[in-house]
């Protein structure tokens, strides 16, 4: 494997995978170099958890924290152990020669021995303009039921939530526990989710559908009050009171910049070896909700951020470079790599 000119190990990213990746490649003194992504439109180095306020549910944090300041923590975490970050987005990727060879969108393309891929998956929203000012601002929108529904702001409230999928069908049972009553919008007379989740959810005494429902508009300044609806058969509008929205239309991973030179599953993740980071490029790892279209927390992102580190941590030594205590690792992600194939 040529060393020269390369570096150690990109990661490419900048949410809790990411950054746990950073932080442990830099304190294995790999200088992992870090594609952090710049601000375009609404997306914002940072991933999601840049559209959430108070994060309740992360190890370490008896008293909130907000999802960007949880963010900047974990960079200078691994800035500070020396993580080098580029505010720039990965538009390129070549995985088919080493060292890899990673285009950014204005620097020269950078050469890579192992490269950790973590750039996550964006929440589909409904596109309304006060639906995402006040998803950034902590106004009664958001995209995960699980992360924010427990928040004080949302409980005893009557909530509503978009979509017909089994993510929409998840999310208004978990918002039961909380809220006052939960309504499904759904734009058309029948779910899309499956069979098992939506009698669960049709049979709930806390839940009622509205079918064949648009929202048209949110309404609110600082906080959401309601949200305006279309009737998708009759063209008729009306105005419903809401404390909260939970728009669950799907998540898109960002994985465009592959170029399908990865494995994708049938949503779209990257396939990854069973209980392991290893994609079936040896040395190219992937990490958090990239790979993941079940859990989609933080903590899990974390999780599996500090699994890739570790992998590519072991497959450089075994190449070499730099030193792992538990070097038969790496050999055995082959064996792995190729059941994938299988
Ligand atoms: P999904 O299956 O693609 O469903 C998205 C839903 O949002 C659909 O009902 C769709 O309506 C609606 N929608 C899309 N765009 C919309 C828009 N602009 N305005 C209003 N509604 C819109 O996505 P998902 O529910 O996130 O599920 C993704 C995959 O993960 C699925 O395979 C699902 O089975 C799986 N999943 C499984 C579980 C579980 O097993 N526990 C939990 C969550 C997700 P239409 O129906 O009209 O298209």
């Amino acid at each position: 494997m040529p060393a020269k000119h390369a570096e150690n190990l990109v990661i490419i990213g900048s949410g809790p995978a990411a950054w746990t990746a950073a932080i442990y490649a830099a304190r294995a003194n790999l200088a992992p170099l870090v594609f952090e992504g710049e601000a375009v439109g609404i997306d914002i180095p940072g991933g999601q958890l840049m559209l959430t306020t108070d994060i309740e549910n992360f190890p370490g944090f008896p008293e909130p924290v907000s999802g960007p300041e949880l963010m900047d923590r974990m960079k200078a975490q691994a800035v500070r152990y020396g993580a080098r970050v580029v505010s720039e987005l990965v538009v390129e990727a070549d995985l088919s020669a080493r060292p890899f060879r990673v285009t950014p969108s204005y620097s020269a393309p950078v050469r890579a021995q192992t490269v950790v891929i973590a750039t996550g998956a964006k929440a589909k929203w409904i596109g309304l303009p006060n639906e995402l000012r006040l998803a950034q601002t902590g106004g009664g929108v958001s995209a995960c039921a699980v992360c924010d529904g427990a928040l004080p702001a949302y409980r005893h409230k009557v909530l509503a939530v978009v979509g017909g999928g089994d993510t929409a069908m998840e999310e208004s049972l978990y918002l039961t526990k909380f809220a006052s009553e939960v309504l499904i919008i759904h734009r058309r007379d029948s779910f899309r989710a499956s069979k098992a989740m939506s009698g669960r959810v049709l049979t709930h005494p806390k839940i009622r559908v509205l079918w064949n429902t648009q929202v048209t508009d949110v309404l609110g300044d600082t906080e959401i009050t309601g949200v305006r609806l279309r009737d998708t058969v009759t063209g008729a509008q009306s105005d419903l009171s809401v404390g909260g929205l939970f728009v669950a239309i799907g998540h898109e991973p960002n994985t465009g910049f592959l170029k399908g030179q990865l494995e994708l599953t049938p949503h779209g993740y990257i396939v990854v070896c069973p209980a392991r980071t290893a994609t079936a490029i040896p040395g190219v790892f992937a990490a958090g909700d990239v790979i993941d279209d079940y859990y989609r927390q933080a903590i899990t992102s974390a999780g599996t951020g500090c699994m890739a580190a570790l992998e590519a941590e072991r497959y450089l030594a075994h190449h070499g470079i730099g030193e792992s205590p538990v070097l038969e690792t790496a050999e055995t992600i082959q064996p792995l790599v190729d059941a994938l194939d299988a």
